[in-house]
């Protein structure tokens, strides 16, 4: 793998028209030639924990170098005898014959090798309370839980749905159920009772662990009566339900069913002795967000998944866990907040932060508050909320200390070089409330990855790399990533096609939870022995990924296949701007149309159809006139799921005047209503 180290300006050549899968298009000018290159500085090189050897190393024998992550950042109860066992494939097994304990790895050795009076997690819940646990206290919460679900009579193998706001005992329930080989299923508590249910029986769960509520922007919100709903017709698995009390509103009960966390947990006995499981044990199911369609139960076990997890976790955002504080915003309802909030930084040692409600309660500063009251080095987000408080404005920012962060780190769609260049400029370059400005500004680490990957796949690394706002840039050492065309030959630098992965990875998906067909089907009969990720992507001149959306959003515009991502980044690139979504919509004359969807920036004065005209222009210019949306309506919001990406079908079916679709997925299933009534003003 060659890296650029050197910061050198990359060439703007020219890129082609392959915007995703097209075999043959137009040239086209487009918003993906790059020149900015921000290479790290010499300190922050000199003091990272990874090197550019690590590339090398990985590529003579990625087995191996896994291999020898695993027995350096995890503690096995018995070693393993093969790194990777591939004699079957889709179906990998990783760290074959090993055994080991995942609460183990994130809990108890810390304590035992003198760091259990390490803070492991700093919570601050919404309305204002905050509490603190050590590595030695949270260990001892967990085994407490592992104790109190084992007595309910959840054992090795059993299911556990989970439905939780943000509040530590979400993650004490997972390391408890992962303690005692119980498969964690997390159920989003922003989802409604129906969807709650079909989970439930699609893991058929034994146990539910839910609390009576949460805050949500200064006020309390149920969950206990979703759960009810769910259980209130027979046919399901499930014997017991565990309730935190987290916001103290009534709750129904069901007596001999319900328990609360505070007579089974806090009473539970603090001794429990964790064994190793499995290598390939199950670990968890987690339904993907559902952006594309129904969603799938992903399966992740052990030995891999921790590994891969770990590594990332280290070298991606060089954390140094002595003096590292660690924020990651996801919530444990998606992959991001297991394998970022739940396991890697834990297994890591790491401090983190957790907490428990929106960017604007009681006010639009509170993330920021955050970061200055804890002193956060590393900020791991998604790309929905640097463009919120883009739109927002900069003020509320500057207004704090935010000079102790390091890293930021981004995931979940791609990040418009825009939002890049606010994202380092705003937050990382933020020397103190005085406006003064770094010399170097943090490095922005864009994580490509999916809940199928597991752990991060494509990212830059920050004492490496020099980084290109707007591209996830180079596979992570040991990963085998690469874009592809229709045959599956890799596209040449400055072409575009199908983002695959060619070689088995440790924390990769080991299938679907009870439907192994739909496993092959789904990302491994696109192409031969490669799995497809299902997203579009381009190689620029320098080798480097930039990510374009869904395949399956492409649109073909008179013959031009033009991507989501391109047209909605030369959108938010204008002043206006806060956020874009793109569809194509059918079109008599033209096959597609592009609609494009947009939420202007808080301090933008709407015109009409003077600033449509505007916007249209602008993406005119910037990407060529076959990109200038047909139609473009502005709008209050977008319709998000939970992780905050944009549900472009839902988008098209406004666009292609149909009722919309399934919007059971998405954080506020309101949103499609407003946007609807917002048009027809
Ligand atoms: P579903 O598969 O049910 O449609 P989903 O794909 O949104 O849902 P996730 O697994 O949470 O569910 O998201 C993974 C997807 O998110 C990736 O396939 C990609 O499209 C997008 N993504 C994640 N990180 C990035 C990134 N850094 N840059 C661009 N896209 C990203
Ligand atoms: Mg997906």
């Amino acid at each position: 793998m060659s890296q650029d180290t050197t910061g050198s300006t990359a060439t703007a050549a020219a890129s082609t028209a392959q915007n995703g899968p097209a075999a043959h298009v137009e040239a086209l000018e487009n918003l993906l030639h790059e020149n900015r290159r921000f290479a790290p500085s010499a300190e922050f090189a000199a003091n990272a924990v990874t090197s550019a050897d690590a590339y090398s190393e990985a590529e003579k024998d990625r087995p191996a170098f896994w291999a020898k992550q695993a027995r350096e950042l995890l503690s096995w109860d018995k070693d393993f005898t093969e790194a990777l066992d591939w004699s079957n494939p889709p179906f990998a097994k990783w760290f074959v014959g090993g055994e080991i304990n995942a609460a183990y790895n994130a809990l108890d050795r810390h304590v035992e090798n003198g760091l259990g009076d390490r803070v492991a997690i700093y919570f601050e819940g919404e309305p204002g309370d905050s509490r603190s646990y050590t590595y030695a206290q949270l260990t001892e919460e967990v085994k407490k839980a592992a104790n109190a679900f084992e007595s309910l009579g959840v054992a090795k193998g059993d299911r556990v749905a989970v439905y939780l706001p943000m509040i530590p005992e979400a993650v004490i329930t997972l390391l408890a159920c992962a303690r005692i080989g119980a498969v964690h299923s997390v159920v989003f508590g922003g989802f409604s009772a129906d969807a709650l249910r079909s989970r439930i029986e699609d893991a058929e769960a034994k146990l539910v662990v839910t609390a009576d509520g949460t805050y949500r922007r200064g006020k309390p919100s149920a969950l206990k009566p979703a759960v009810d709903e769910a259980l209130s017709k027979e046919g399901h698995t499930v014997q017991n339900v565990v309730v935190v009390k987290r916001n103290g509103e009534d709750v129904n009960w069901v007596e001999g069913r319900d328990l609360w966390w505070s007579d089974t947990v806090d009473r539970a006995d603090t001794e429990h002795t964790a064994v190793g499981h499995d290598s390939e044990h199950p670990l968890f199911i987690l339904y993907t967000s559902g952006t594309t369609g129904k969603p799938k139960g992903i399966l992740h076990t052990t030995g891999g998944y921790l590994t891969q997890g770990a590594y990332t976790h280290k070298s991606v955002f060089d954390l140094h866990p002595e003096t590292d504080v660690y924020w990651c915003t996801a919530d444990v309802g998606w992959v991001t907040g297991h394998s970022y909030v739940t396991y890697a930084p834990l297994v890591n040692g790491a401090t983190q932060v957790m907490y428990e409600g929106t960017p604007d309660s009681p006010h639009q500063g509170r993330w920021w508050e955050i970061v200055e009251k804890y002193k956060v080095s590393i900020l791991y987000t998604a790309p929905t909320a640097i463009r919120t408080f883009m739109k927002w404005g900069r003020d509320i920012p500057d207004k704090y200390d935010l000079s102790s962060i390091r890293v930021l780190g981004s995931v979940g769609e791609s990040i418009n070089p825009e939002a890049w260049m606010w994202y380092r400029d705003v937050i990382g370059a933020n020397a103190g409330k005085n406006g003064e400005k770094k010399e170097h500004p943090a490095p922005i680490v864009d994580t490509w990855w999916q809940t199928e990957t597991g752990a991060q796949m494509i990212a830059p690394l920050p004492g490496v790399t020099a980084t290109k706002p707007g591209s996830a840039q180079v596979p992570l050492p040991g990963i085998a990533v690469d874009v592809v065309d229709e045959n599956g030959q890799s596209v040449a630098n400055g072409e575009g096609g199908y983002l695959v992965v060619r070689e088995p990875w440790p924390s990769m998906l080991r299938g679907i939870w009870g439907d192994p067909e739909r496993f092959k089907d789904t990302y491994w009969s696109r192409f031969e022995a490669m799995y497809f990720a299902g997203d579009g992507a381009k190689k620029d001149e320098d080798g480097d990924v930039w990510l374009l959306g869904r395949v399956d959003d492409v649109m073909n515009v008179s013959g031009h296949r033009l991507s989501t991502t391109e047209i909605e980044s030369a959108l938010v690139s204008h002043p206006s701007v806060a956020e874009a979504a793109v569809v194509g919509a059918a079109d008599e004359t033209t096959g597609q149309a592009v609609v494009a969807f947009v939420i202007l920036r808080g301090d933008a004065v709407n015109n009409g159809d003077e600033t449509v005209l505007e916007l249209r222009n602008h993406v005119g210019k910037e990407i060529g006139p076959i990109a200038k949306p047909k139609q473009l309506l502005i709008v209050p919001e977008l319709p998000k799921t939970r992780s905050g990406k944009i549900v472009r079908r839902l988008l098209k079916d406004i666009a292609e005047g149909r009722d919309t679709g399934d919007a059971t997925t998405l954080a506020d299933p309101g949103i499609m209503q407003q946007i609807a009534e917002s048009l027809r003003k």
